[in-house]
């Protein structure tokens, strides 16, 4: 790259995932680029941002990946690209992450089918794209919203069922500036997190609070097992 010269040792693929609206944006933002904003907009299909760091001596970039809550709808945006590139066919996919650049972004609205199944091949299609050779994920919930928390153990289903086995996973509860508003205990969070083996943190993308520290030690314990 021009007047780059930038050296990088490793290159770590992390996804974020949780229910919408939990702020994973907003983390993404707050660690790739230290900004935040209060009215964010949904995330439409998938993007990735970067940040590199030194961790042991070494040049480690961070790829973090994130995504619309409703990867159902995302699912649904790919189809719509599928259908426009290719017609009516019903070929089989090929997603990967180069996708990501070819603007499928002004395919958003409702899905409608162009073939039957592909709504569901879709969306397997793209959440496999989207852990593959994810090496850490945080998981995200809002501490005030209850369900948010509720439905970790799917994210962790999912999760499992797509990553690599020795994927590390962080837990985040997210929003702990709203601490008169919070509806799930540190302590719920936290005996979940030991009992399925996860890390766990809880962030304020507002305030910059643990959102370093987050990708720090999902980052570093990445960097112990594959180093
Ligand atoms: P996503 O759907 O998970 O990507 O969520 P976003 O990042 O878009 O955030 C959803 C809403 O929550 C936005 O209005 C954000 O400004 C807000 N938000 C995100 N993080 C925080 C936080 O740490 N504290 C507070 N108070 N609001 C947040
Ligand atoms: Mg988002």
């Amino acid at each position: 790259m021009a007047g780059g010269g930038e050296k990088v040792d490793y290159v770590f693929k992390v996804v974020l995932i949780g229910d919408s609206a939990v702020g994973k944006s907003q983390i993404l933002a707050r660690f790739a680029r230290n900004e935040f904003s209060l009215d964010s907009k949904a995330t439409i299909g998938v993007e990735f941002q970067t940040r590199t760091l030194v961790i042991d001596h070494k040049s480690v970039k961070a790829q973090i990946w994130d995504t619309a809550g409703q990867e159902r709808q995302i699912g649904a945006l790919f189809v719509r690209f599928h259908c426009a590139v290719h017609g009516f066919a019903g070929q089989d996919f090929l997603v990967d992450h180069r996708l990501k650049l070819v603007g499928f972004e002004t395919y958003s609205g409702d899905a409608t089918l162009c073939y039957p199944g592909a709504q569901a091949s879709g969306y397997r299609a793209v959440t496999s794209a989207y852990y593959r050779g994810a090496l850490g994920a945080l998981l995200v919930y809002d501490i005030t919203k209850r369900q948010s928390f509720d439905h970790i153990p799917r994210w962790l289903e999912e999760l499992r069922g797509h990553a690599d086995k020795n994927i590390v996973i962080m837990l985040v509860g997210n929003k702990s500036d709203l601490e008169e508003e919070r509806a799930v205990s540190t302590e719920d969070a936290k005996e979940f997190a030991e009992k399925e083996n996860l890390f766990f943190l809880e962030t304020s993308a507002l305030q910059a609070t643990n959102v370093e520290n987050a990708f720090q030690t999902v980052l570093t314990e990445i960097f112990k097992i594959h180093s």
